[in-house]
């Protein structure tokens, strides 16, 4: 429940001196704003990308947005962060590709009085980072958790216990441990009480990490983990933190000749490929984080900036980046199974579609 709690203590603190700014002058009204994001990984990178190139030049803005390319993406990141310093952006809003390397460019940018907003991601072990704009990521990995006992009950065709894998996303992006924690928080009490059962042993978040969320790597992954632990058992259920892994996992699932519409794959991001495989009857569930709504809530944070009001914020208890709570304005994510599909994306015709058309 992301209600509107009181604001006392949480000021906009630009630059880095500790609060206490609230109401300083904003920027001209035709600022450049930086929006730096990572890879192309997931569907939803893409999609802000292009609503932060309208968004902006709608509110009147010169957005520059740009991409961290897939090699060297760090260094790149930094660049272009830099870059955007130098090149007098007012506010930098950034989907970190590693939120622990952008120390340096963060004090440039503080030096010289420009607001950084994490934007999905965290950035980490920096005082140097004003506010977070993100769907509540501990509730997306609680939801994945429930989600994947309501699988198991609904689709496994059988009592407890269930044996399970689990997925956690790549160690450099600070939203896999929250998402996993998250989702440890419903898991792990049902592993110590044998409801799920860990084939692999597998339950430390480092021995499931999927490097750089890329697909060909929790694809081998499953693989190795089907071919030592169930040559002759069935898995019942995986836990994924994304829709580009669930798929993934779900391929290599069927490639070793298991039933997948008993099996319970969890997912994120309501990517189109995925949704069309949750109406197959494929994967379980995913989460909706609508993106529309989170560009257009960072352009409204932008906006009281520029005009040098306070900034909305709804959370400043949950995001604790190493040396600070970062003030957060969080949004509820949605779960989506087969069922609640029409309800969930009645306001995304695209999605809507895929339901529909699946009957
Ligand atoms: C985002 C997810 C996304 C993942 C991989 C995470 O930080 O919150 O929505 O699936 O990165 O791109």
């Amino acid at each position: 429940a992301v209600a509107a709690l009181a604001l006392a203590g949480c000021s906009s603190d630009r630059g880095g001196e500790g609060g206490g700014e609230t109401g300083a002058a904003g920027f001209a009204a035709d600022s450049t704003i930086g929006i730096a994001l990572p890879d192309k990984t997931s569907e939803n990178w893409v999609l802000a990308g292009g609503l932060f190139e309208d968004g902006l030049a709608d509110a009147g803005f010169k957005g520059d947005v740009q991409y961290a390319p897939a090699s060297n993406t760090v260094a790149e990141q930094q660049n272009q962060i830099s870059a955007m310093v130098t090149n007098g952006a007012k506010v930098i809003v950034i989907g970190a590709k590693d939120g622990k390397q952008l120390g340096t460019q963060l004090q440039q940018a503080a030096d010289a009085g420009v607001t950084i907003i994490a934007y999905d991601r965290l950035i980490e072990n920096t005082e140097n980072v004003d506010y977070y704009v993100a769907f509540d990521n501990f509730k997306v990995g609680e939801l994945q958790g429930q989600a994947l006992l309501d699988g198991l009950a609904a689709r496994s065709g059988h009592e407890a216990p269930w044996n399970v894998e689990l997925f956690s996303g790549s160690p450099d992006d600070a939203n896999s441990a929250v998402f996993f924690d998250g989702a440890m928080k419903v898991l792990q009490p049902k592993i110590d009480d044998g409801t799920l059962v860990v084939v692999s042993g597998q339950t430390d978040i480092a021995q499931t990490a999927t490097q750089g969320w890329e697909a060909e790597n929790a694809q081998s992954r499953m693989d190795s983990l089907l071919a030592a632990n169930y040559g002759d058992k069935n898995v019942d259920g995986v836990l994924s933190p994304n829709d580009n892994l669930a798929r993934a996992i779900i391929t290599s699932t069927k490639q070793a000749g298991k039933d997948i519409t008993k099996v319970t794959v969890t997912g994120q991001d309501s990517e189109v490929e995925s949704v069309k495989s949750i109406m197959a009857g494929e994967q379980y569930s995913t989460i909706n984080k609508d993106t529309n709504l989170l560009v257009e809530q960072t352009i409204k944070m932008i906006q009281q900036l520029q005009k040098g009001e306070e900034v909305d914020v709804n959370d400043t208890e949950q995001y604790d980046n190493g040396v600070k709570v970062v003030p957060s304005y969080l949004l509820a994510p949605v779960i989506v199974t087969k069922e609640n599909a029409a309800e969930a994306y009645a306001n995304n015709p695209n999605l809507l579609d895929i339901v529909n058309a699946a009957g």
